[in-house]
């Protein structure tokens, strides 16, 4: 199979579809990978590490389309990406299409077939490639809100870790799902006091046990969480409720309670953020003020760290790339009921029901 790599184009997105390491996998394999120059250049992996394992470097955009089976990307394709679609080709990539109805139109009319990452499944039902983004940007998030805990960037000046003498930052995160997990493992070997919030008490158990205690857990209810966050120099939001907008459960009023200089990073923002004055923001401009609280709330969050962040996802969506270069896309569903979840799109129909129930389609 001809499998094709290009440069990423939606604004600030730095990631790659394929790494040097998965080239190398695949030309073993017998497959013949066409990557655009200067594909992996914002991860860090250069031109010249593609080609040391066996790549063809492209030098236009449209060369690697135009002539690859199967296109690996990391965003769902941008609109000056349309014009490369045709009839046949097999697209992997994150798709999000529920909003994007020009884009499910458009992939329908040239009947490519669109896997999308964020519903393939794994064997014990959950989203594998889902999974990466999220531990990256719960570890990143505390990094991020430590930054801005420091005065220069407009926080109270605490040090997380406190010194001898002094005691440590407070740290409230919200949800202890995957984000939450992954920032409380930071925020501890940081040392600062952590608190856990989440509605689900079986999950707090866990997280009682992973913690061997050192997290204080707290049932998710109004007023834990208004207690929590008033007492909070940084607050993580990683609520999630799948297929739905995350609950705002830190209100106006609770800002306007918290300490000034405080910090908030509403993780959750892609979902519309579990925070009432949270707002989406982007890499060139990520933060704002409310009553004193700086705010931090990018959407795309592992872009911030796009060697780690691409290393992490094609850990996982690579052997699914194996998979449907050895068996052909049409074969790797039909015995992979996990890739078949992923099919968004496929020879001219829409083949994901919420997203047809997103963009009020006959399904
Ligand atoms: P997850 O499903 O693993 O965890 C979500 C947690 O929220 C669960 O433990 C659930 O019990 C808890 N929860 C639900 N309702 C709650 C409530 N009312 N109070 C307290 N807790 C509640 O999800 P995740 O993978 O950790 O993702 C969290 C969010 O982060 C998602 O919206 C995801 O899209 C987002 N995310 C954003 C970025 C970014 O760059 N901004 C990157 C990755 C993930």
């Amino acid at each position: 199979m001809i499998i094709g790599v290009p440069k990423e184009v939606k604004d600030h997105e730095s990631r790659v579809g394929i790494t040097p390491a998965g080239v190398r996998a695949l030309v073993d394999a017998g497959h013949k990978v066409l990557v655009e120059h200067n594909a992996g250049h914002l991860s860090s992996f250069p031109d010249d590490e593609y080609q040391a394992v066996g790549a063809e470097i492209v030098g236009e955009a449209s060369a690697v389309w135009g002539l690859a089976d199967m296109v690996v990307k990391v965003k769902e394709p941008v609109a000056k990406e349309y014009g490369y679609f045709r009839e046949g080709l097999v697209l992997f990539t994150y798709l999000h299409l529920a909003p994007l109805k020009e884009l499910t139109d458009t992939l329908l009319a040239k009947k490519v077939t669109g896997i999308a990452y964020e519903t393939v499944r794994d064997r014990a039902g959950s989203l594998p490639l889902l999974t990466p983004m999220s531990e990256v940007a719960g570890r990143l998030s505390v990094q991020v809100g430590a930054a801005y805990l420091e005065k220069e960037h407009g926080g109270r000046g605490v040090l997380l870790g406190g010194v001898p003498g002094v005691p440590p930052g407070n740290v409230c995160i919200i949800g202890g799902g995957i984000v939450g997990t992954n920032a409380a493992k930071i925020a501890l070997g940081m040392g600062a006091k952590v608190t856990l919030v989440d509605l689900n008490l079986n999950r707090l158990r866990e997280l009682d046990d992973i913690f061997s205690g050192r997290v204080y857990t707290l049932a998710s209810n109004a007023y834990n969480v208004e207690r929590a966050v008033c007492e909070a120099d940084l607050v993580i939001g990683g609520v999630l409720i799948p297929g739905a907008a995350a609950p705002k459960l830190v209100t106006k009023t609770m800002v306007s309670r918290m300490k000034k200089g405080a910090v908030i990073v509403d993780v959750a923002i892609d979902q519309g953020g579990c925070i009432e004055t949270a707002r989406p923001t982007t890499h060139s401009d990520p933060s704002y003020e409310v009553d004193g609280v700086v705010h931090y709330c990018v959407t795309n969050m592992p872009a911030a760290v796009p060697n780690t962040s691409t290393l992490a996802l094609t850990n996982a969506t690579f052997p699914y790339v194996m998979k449907l270069a050895k068996l052909g896309a049409k074969a790797a569903i039909l015995e992979d009921a996990g890739i078949a979840e992923g099919v968004n799109t496929y020879e001219g129909h829409l083949t994901y029901k919420a997203v047809a129930e997103g963009q009020e389609r006959a399904f």
